[in-house]
């Protein structure tokens, strides 16, 4: 719970940089609509089974809102109000022209069996469908929902609603989806890692990287940097990790996951080590990529890294955050640092409004533009304010939305 404790902080903080009434600040924290919703679905056995849904749409000021739909046994209404107030700040930094929002069904979806979680999915939308949509609310997928989740949502959407692939994003690339948006996000975080080592200037003599995590965006970043001459010493998984200070042969570690169901568990390619060792090893950029919490206010101050880029979200912890700053150790933050994914997913929505198809390199060459822009814009504001990069980034995206809310008046 702090880590969202942390993110109503971090708007304060940069409300108050930007010196924004009372009444404003609530305007802007209050969500537009929340709701709970029963979902009741037949068990392939024939009994039914009852879960919770909920949906909170947080601000609409610069556009539909988006947010993914989350799948989890924890899922509550307080976290998904936080999570939809983070995806206003996300998409207000990257500058697209989306609001916030987020979802979820308070469900483990290993409980059921795949025709269990398709009726699950259409009983949700069968319950919401009256207010998302294209130009109100788009859902992608999240932590326990994947590409096939938001075919059956946009199937039963459709049911509704007429042929709509706008309604959601992440969909299959053979059904309205878009080339690159798997590799997106890491990606992402692998260009604005580029940019950041660029502006410390670290960029020449193959700054060494060391990664946690080794899933969707932990490997993709991998790949990127490599390819962008960074040496990636260390990587790792749930299982544990691996260090070569020569540089790891990242592809073969990529195969060697895709031959173990994802996993690193019984690669020989490079020494074993910790995953406590990997974030506490002298390299120039550390990127944690799996979960959050990991760096604490217990092991902040063993942190040697120059630059901690936030690929997960919230891997620093708020107490941990000070110690690093203390420390002059740069860390970008998970709020742009992670944005890749709902870049991309904003130019799946506008191919799908425009029934136009872009190929691989427009969506890299765009995705690189967007996420530069916004990279620009968050350094300039920590120049000329002083601030950390996080703080910067809250200023803009609170800057961003407050605008939007006060242009569009209150009549
Ligand atoms: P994933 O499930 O594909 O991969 C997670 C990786 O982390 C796996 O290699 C797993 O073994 C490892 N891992 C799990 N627990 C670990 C632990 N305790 N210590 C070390 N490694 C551990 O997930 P992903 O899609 O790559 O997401 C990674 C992080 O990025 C998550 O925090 C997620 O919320 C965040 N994120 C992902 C996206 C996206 O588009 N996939 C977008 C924004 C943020």
């Amino acid at each position: 719970m702090q880590a969202f404790e942390a993110v109503v902080n971090y708007f304060e903080h940069a409300a108050d940089q930007l010196g924004i009434a009372q009444n404003v600040r609530k305007l802007l924290l209050t969500p537009k609509r929340q709701v709970e919703v029963e979902v009741a679905i037949e068990r392939d056995n024939g009994e039914v089974a009852t879960f919770v849904g909920y949906r909170v749409q947080h601000d609409n000021a610069r556009g539909p809102m988006k947010g993914g739909l989350r799948y989890h046994p924890e899922v509550d209404l307080d976290e998904v109000r936080a999570l939809a107030a983070l995806m206003t700040w996300k998409t207000a930094i990257v500058n697209i022209p989306y609001g916030g929002a987020k979802g979820g069904i308070s469900i483990d979806p290993h409980t059921l069996t795949l025709r269990e979680r398709e009726r699950l999915t259409r009983r949700f939308v069968d319950q919401i469908h009256d207010f998302i949509g294209p130009d109100r609310d788009i859902p992608a997928p999240d932590m326990g929902t994947t590409a096939e989740t938001m075919a059956w949502f946009m199937n039963q959407f459709e049911r509704y609603h007429g042929y709509s692939p706008a309604c959601v994003t992440g969909k299959p690339v053979e059904l309205h989806g878009l080339p690159g948006r798997e590799e997106a996000t890491g990606r992402g975080v692998g260009i604005l890692t580029v940019k950041l080592l660029g502006r410390m200037g670290r960029l020449t003599g193959h700054p060494t990287v060391a990664i946690q995590g080794f899933g969707n965006v932990g490997s993709h970043t991998a790949k990127f940097l490599v390819e962008a001459d960074c040496r990636i010493v260390a990587i790792s998984d749930a299982h544990g990790g691996y260090y070569d200070p020569a540089g790891i042969d990242v592809l073969a570690a990529i195969r060697h996951a895709q031959k173990n169901d994802g996993s690193l568990e019984t690669w020989e390619g490079a020494k074993p080590i910790s995953n406590a060792e990997l974030l506490e090893l002298d390299v120039d950029v550390l990127i944690p990529a799996a979960v959050g919490h990991v760096i604490t206010k217990e092991n902040a101050n063993n942190i040697r890294a120059k630059m901690v880029v936030e690929a997960a979200n919230a891997p620093v912890m708020p107490e941990a955050d000070e110690i690093l700053e203390q420390r002059q150790t740069v860390v970008f933050p998970d709020v742009l640092a992670n944005a890749g994914g709902v870049t991309a997913s904003y130019f799946e929505w506008v191919q799908n409004r425009q029934h136009y198809r872009w190929g691989l390199n427009r969506v890299r060459q765009e995705l690189d533009h967007v996420l530069s822009e916004a990279f620009e814009a968050m350094w300039e504001t920590s120049q000329k304010r002083d601030v950390s990069l996080r703080q910067a980034a809250y200023v803009l995206a609170v800057e961003r939305v407050a605008r939007a809310t006060i242009l569009r008046g209150h009549q």
